[in-house]
């Protein structure tokens, strides 16, 4: 949808509830609550003298006489309950379909005249309406991981550079093992602390769909879970890089490699029509970096599988005539009952709602056994001794004594520098 055509057919917010209502109902009205549609209409009589007030009830609103609730159109969609005006809504997700690389809230900001905070939760809650379905992909498939996050630098460990590619200080015991952190200021992909982010796309010029997933770890088993996720197993081909986690593969699926650390990027074998590389998801990751890197500049960890989705989700619709009806959809689908999507911020866990995962508890970790009292032998961290003991730990001390093994004793502190005196 371009803005011209947005603003001759969505300038009012009556013509936005006109059109959600064909939508979402056709002709006759249905309880979101319950699904009947014994029903009367509401609120003919009532007048309202303040003007927002007068906003938020323009909405036909309706009564359901068999479970005795209100409701509008917008009742259970990610509209309910916002006072921003639905023009300006509709516009939120247009320039969003129409920004190929993505738009930051601020930019929406600048568009709309709205402030940042409503930008940013506005198109928060569209990316909920863009949450596709989980979809079987077929063909050729490629699979590749991708590292997301700023250059790691030189860096002070503190709680709020928990953002993206930096470590979560916040819960890690930094103090602890303090060398790890500091002055880390090369290394890339896997050799720093970024996120990984997983894709499968298939083959095929303005087709091939795509599918994207945070991963936590980059194992050959979680990776065999993510691709008999998205791919049809059965008549599929994978091709991937020489990552060692995709060795699995071979025993399932007809599995091809290229050797890029040998700098080999596209392979041609004999007897297969197509060429073997994984260029069409470097492409994907292409448009991800870049809209990153240009248009949202920061984004956080917690978030970023909402923005993953929307990346897959204009993605899986470039082609000329989905592009046409991504708009329809995307309406369509934030109309749509779902309990997630009243609130940007899904209830639960946000990897359940985007991968539809199942969520394993954390164990409690088992109380360590604590350290039995080794007894006087001498290297280990000493117990309470007995004066007999003593005797003994000193004798031995005086037998083998050098002032390196005296070091290696522990003896408690005031008991460091003895003398000949002491000894007996
Ligand atoms: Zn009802």
């Amino acid at each position: 949808m371009n803005l011209i055509e947005l603003q001759t057919r969505f300038n009012t917010h009556l013509k936005c509830i006109k059109h959600l209502q064909q939508v979402r109902w056709g002709k006759k009205p249905i309880c979101p609550h319950c699904g009947k549609n014994n029903i009367s209409v509401r609120g003919k009589r009532r007048k309202f003298k303040k003007k927002r007030v007068a906003r938020i009830y323009k909405t036909p609103s309706y009564h359901c006489n068999s479970c005795n609730r209100d409701f509008t159109v917008l009742t259970g969609t990610i509209f309910e309950a916002s006072k921003l005006p639905l023009p300006k809504w509709f516009a939120v997700i247009a320039l969003m379909l129409n920004a190929r690389k993505g738009i930051s809230a601020m930019n929406i900001m600048r568009d709309l005249g709205i402030t940042y905070k409503t930008a940013w939760f506005t198109a928060m809650k569209v990316r909920c309406a863009m949450l596709d379905q989980v979809q079987m992909l077929e063909g050729i498939v490629e699979m590749d991981e991708a590292y997301i996050g700023g250059k790691p630098r030189h860096r002070k460990p503190a709680a709020h550079l928990a953002t993206i590619g930096y470590r979560d200080f916040s819960t890690d015991d930094w103090r602890k093992d303090r060398w790890k952190y500091t002055g880390k200021t090369y290394g890339r992909g896997r050799a720093t602390d970024k996120v990984k982010v997983v894709g499968i796309v298939e083959r095929g010029v303005d087709k091939g769909r795509v599918a994207l997933k945070v991963q936590d770890s980059l194992t050959g088993i979680e990776m065999l879970r993510m691709l008999k996720q998205y791919v049809n197993m059965k008549n599929s081909t994978v091709m991937t890089d020489d990552f060692s986690s995709y060795n699995r593969f071979d025993k399932v699926i007809q599995h091809y490699t290229v050797n890029h650390s040998e700098k080999e990027y596209v392979k041609h074998l004999e007897g297969i029509k197509d060429s073997i590389h994984t260029n069409t998801i470097e492409g994907v990751w292409s448009i991800i970096k870049n809209g990153i890197r240009g248009q949202y500049h920061v984004l956080s960890k917690k978030y970023l599988p909402f923005y993953l989705a929307e990346a897959a989700y204009k993605y899986n619709r470039r082609g000329k005539s989905e592009k046409k009806a991504a708009f329809g959809e995307t309406i369509e689908n934030a109309i749509t009952d779902k309990k997630c999507q009243v609130r940007y911020k899904p209830k639960g866990n946000i990897r359940k709602v985007v991968y539809g995962e199942k969520v394993r508890k954390k164990r409690p970790k088992k109380p360590k056994p604590k350290r039995k009292p080794t007894g006087g032998t001498p290297g280990k961290v000493p117990a309470k001794r007995n004066q007999q003991q003593w005797k003994d730990h000193i004798k031995y001390l005086n037998r083998t004594s050098t002032k390196k093994k005296r070091k290696k004793a522990h003896l408690p502190y005031g008991q460091r520098g003895y003398s000949k005196k002491s000894r007996n």
